[in-house]
């Protein structure tokens, strides 16, 4: 069978083919992952949420950017690149104590 349905948030027509046996499953309260595990996972998050691929795309890679600045903010990912050593020159061997 096929689904048409319209994008919430662009309004395009997308259309989703799919058996009708595994839309009968999600529709009696299946996930949706369980019940058509082989299907394109954009299809799938049509189905479900009504965002089409386009704009799911969309919506990952922003999510995508905002972890990635978020990260570099806060926990970059290799920690502490090249520690300035104090004044002396030893190793800091005591990192906990920051003044
Ligand atoms: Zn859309």
């Amino acid at each position: 069978m096929i689904v048409i349905d319209q994008c919430v948030l662009c309004g395009a027509q997308y259309q989703v083919e799919i058996r009708a046996s595994q839309f009968k499953r999600w529709q009696d309260g299946e996930y949706i992952q369980g019940a058509m595990p082989d299907m394109d996972v954009y299809d799938r998050e049509f189905l479900n949420s009504q965002i089409c691929p386009r704009c799911f795309r969309e919506l990952e890679s922003d999510a995508e950017d905002w972890v990635q600045s978020e990260a570099s903010d806060e926990h970059p990912l290799s920690p502490e690149p090249s520690t300035p050593l104090p004044r002396g020159g030893r190793p800091s061997s005591e990192g906990e104590r920051k003044s």
